[in-house]
């Protein structure tokens, strides 16, 4: 496949030839906002053949390594589409300080955000082969691109209401979605850019910085806005512009248009109404007190913190809203949540500064109380647990004050590492703001996001060990459990019955209502166990209650699991081997040991090995383990075949907990494939489900006959 492609690529490009299978596309129609019965609110996406864009993918690479090793374009105004470059961020955040800046100076400032009719759809393509010309792209990679226009069809579709326009001929414009349109596009635009750095025309622009400095219009794709200080500087630069855009027969919508001022008058800084045209017609002002939006941002001459702090809750508002009517499972609504969040909470976080504190007071808490209610936790239950990884058993949670950090370190990383050298002027003017600011030398952006996220997560993590109850119980699971096993637990648990995997979390996070808890949150006399009057803790309830366990409570769950424990061996066991296990319809030990009973013994090349289960508090895996390698020590001794025995035993906690390693030397010992990870996952499960019968029945008579708990 790959031989072929290069060389029919190669032939393409080679013979300067577009083919015609290729010079087609479907074209769907996606809402951008307003009615919806006026196409221009839509926006038209081409779907093309995968070759021709591929083939388009590699002219565009080729165009645009030519173009910039040899200095051809602009890219410090124009900021749309350029690999590497956050133009978005480049130009909102030069906006917002400008405005800013302007403000604390009391010095005037004129804004204009242009808009064009219809750009992609209106370039002449003889405007584009005239500037492919002009950046002296030679002839041959000129035809091959100007091939594909000739006779090119497109088939507008919308299936929803049976709309399908048959081939329509391309006559003028470029096509979105395409993959070379963005650069022949920008190429078209650049004529505009490189008269616009003309430094007569740039000395109209605002001045900022080290006094040096001048920004006078930017530029995204065929969103432009026009900066100055004056307003005759400003009429100017729009004559300027519709000149411009009157030579490549592009249409301005002053109508779409927006003019923002502020100006000293009467001795107070205050927005105005500045009266600019364009074609004679007037451009609309921005209301006072309203906002205008540029590439997404909101702009107004109040400070923004009341919008920004609207936009935010809101967005959190809607995520939490939108998940919680999913009909999934509580844990997986947090996995849903996240993406809510980070798809729609990143943009406005790394654009308007908002402060940690009302973050923290505002999201996060929004986000925590509701992840509460969805697990059935108390209020008092800590919210320090909820962004850890699930390595650390925690719920892998977005909380927005962490977004916002690596956001805000995004944004610095974007403007010191920027092409732009104005921009690292920006960040150092705004450099104060930033969070983890060792940071923000490094070049690769990914991997310090990594780094910050990392550092985050390890102080979340000091700040739940530093709370005595519920830290002992997770530094136990975090020494006893490899990374991979303690996310297993978690991901198990967002699959499992939502009652189930509740009584889990809160019972890890040690806020069941237990009597002892009950009696330490003020709401029962006494703390202690009905049974025993020992004091009734979770542990007490699923491990140590003497009456319990007389009741034989906790083996009817060791022998649940034992049973799965025990079925994985049978399965596997090579032939002649024996095997032992201390339930019915298994031969019994008895017939091996006088006086011990261990729960799987396999005869195996002339010795016994021995395997022998625990049900354990999590605090107690290592104990239990130790315990009961100590108690079969010497179980050669009891042995009546006078053999030797080799003892290992396996964990599994009263919350489903697995740890591995010694089950699986067991294998090893008979010969016998390690346990599954499906295997485990059910063993766990099993213990979880007995362990929450054995809570719900803590203050009931115990069955005579307890059915197992089924899977669902
Ligand atoms: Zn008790």
């Amino acid at each position: 496949m790959r031989t072929y492609l290069a060389t029919l690529l190669s032939a393409c490009w080679l013979n300067s030839y577009f083919p015609r299978i290729w010079r087609r596309a479907t074209v769907t129609l996606i809402h951008k906002k307003g009615d919806t019965a006026d196409p221009q609110n839509f926006r038209p996406i081409a779907l093309q053949p995968v070759l021709g864009k591929i083939l388009n993918s590699c002219t565009r690479n080729r165009l645009w390594a030519f173009l910039t090793t040899n200095h051809l374009l602009d890219t410090t105004m124009q900021k749309g589409f350029w690999p590497g470059t956050d133009g978005v961020t480049e130009h909102t955040e030069l906006l917002s300080y400008l405005l800013s800046n302007q403000k604390k100076l009391k010095r005037d400032i004129y804004v204009v955000l242009l808009d064009l009719k219809n750009a992609f759809g209106e370039v002449h393509h003889s405007l584009i082969r005239f500037s492919l010309e002009h950046h002296h792209i030679p002839a041959e990679t000129i035809n091959l691109i100007m091939s594909q226009y000739n006779s090119f069809y497109l088939n507008v579709s919308a299936s929803k209401c049976n709309l399908n326009s048959g081939p329509v001929h391309v006559k003028r414009g470029v096509l979105q979605g395409d993959t070379l349109s963005p650069l022949l596009f920008n190429i078209v635009f650049d004529s505009l850019m490189s008269t616009l750095t003309d430094p007569q025309i740039q000395s109209h622009g605002v001045l900022w910085g080290d006094g040096l400095t001048r920004s006078l219009w930017t530029q995204f794709a065929d969103d432009a806005a026009v900066i100055c200080g004056r307003l005759r500087d400003t009429q100017l630069i729009l004559a300027f512009y519709q000149r411009w855009t009157a030579w490549a027969d592009l249409i301005i919508r002053p109508d779409k248009s927006f003019a923002y001022a502020a100006s000293q008058r009467g001795g107070r800084y205050q927005q105005i109404q500045p009266s600019l045209t364009i074609n004679g017609v007037d451009i609309p002002t921005i209301e006072q007190g309203g906002f205008m939006t540029y590439l997404g941002r909101r702009f107004s001459f109040a400070s923004d913190a009341e919008q920004a702090k609207k936009i935010a809750t809101d967005c959190v508002h809607e995520a939490l809203d939108l998940v919680g009517k999913l009909p999934i499972s509580p844990l997986l609504k947090c996995h849903a949540l996240n993406l809510q969040l980070r798809a729609h909470l990143s943009f406005p976080l790394s654009h308007y500064s908002l402060s940690k504190t009302w973050i923290v007071a505002n999201l996060d808490n929004l986000i925590t109380g509701q992840v509460r209610k969805w697990l059935d936790l108390p209020p008092s239950a800590t919210a320090h647990f909820m962004p850890l990884p699930a390595k650390w058993l925690g719920l892998d949670l977005v909380l927005p004050s962490m977004l916002a950090q690596v956001s805000r370190l995004g944004t610095a990383l974007a403007l010191q590492h920027s092409q732009d050298p104005k921009m690292r002027v920006l960040h150092e003017l705004r450099a104060d703001k930033v969070p983890f600011r060792d940071l923000v030398a490094d070049v690769n952006r990914k991997e310090a996001a990594a780094k910050a996220k990392a550092l985050q997560l390890t102080t979340k993590r000091e700040k739940l060990d530093g709370l005595t109850v519920q830290s002992n119980l997770f530094k136990c699971l975090r020494a006893a459990l490899t990374g991979s096993e303690a996310t297993n637990w978690s991901h198990h648990l967002a699959l499992i019955n939502s009652n189930i995997a509740n009584f889990a979390r809160r019972a890890l996070m040690r806020v069941l209502p237990t009597n002892s808890n009950l009696h330490r949150w003020g709401k029962l006399p006494s703390d202690s166990c009905p049974s025993c009057a020992g004091p009734e803790t979770e542990n007490h309830i699923l491990n140590n209650c003497p009456t319990s366990a007389q009741q034989g409570r906790y083996t009817w769950r060791h022998n649940s699991v034992l049973k799965i424990l025990a079925q994985h061996v049978l399965l596997h066991l090579p032939e002649g081997n024996e095997m032992f296990v201390d339930l019915p319809d298994f031969k019994n030990p008895e017939d091996l040991f006088t006086d011990i009973l261990p729960d799987i013994t396999v005869i195996h090349h002339g010795a016994a090995f021995i395997l022998e289960l625990t049900c354990c508090y999590e605090m107690n895996l290592e104990k239990s383990k130790l315990y009961k390698i100590e108690k079969y020590r010497e179980a050669s001794l009891s042995c009546k075949r006078n053999i030797p025995c080799i003892v290992n035993t396996a964990e599994v906690s009263s919350l489903g907990f697995v740890p591995s390693s010694s089950l699986n030397k067991f294998c090893r010992d008979i010969g016998i494939p390690p346990y599954p990870p499906a295997s485990l996952r059910r063993m766990g499960e099993m213990s979880l489900r007995c362990s929450y019968f054995i809570f719900c029945t803590r203050h009931k008579p115990w069955p005579d006959k307890p059915t197992e708990p089924y899977f669902h």
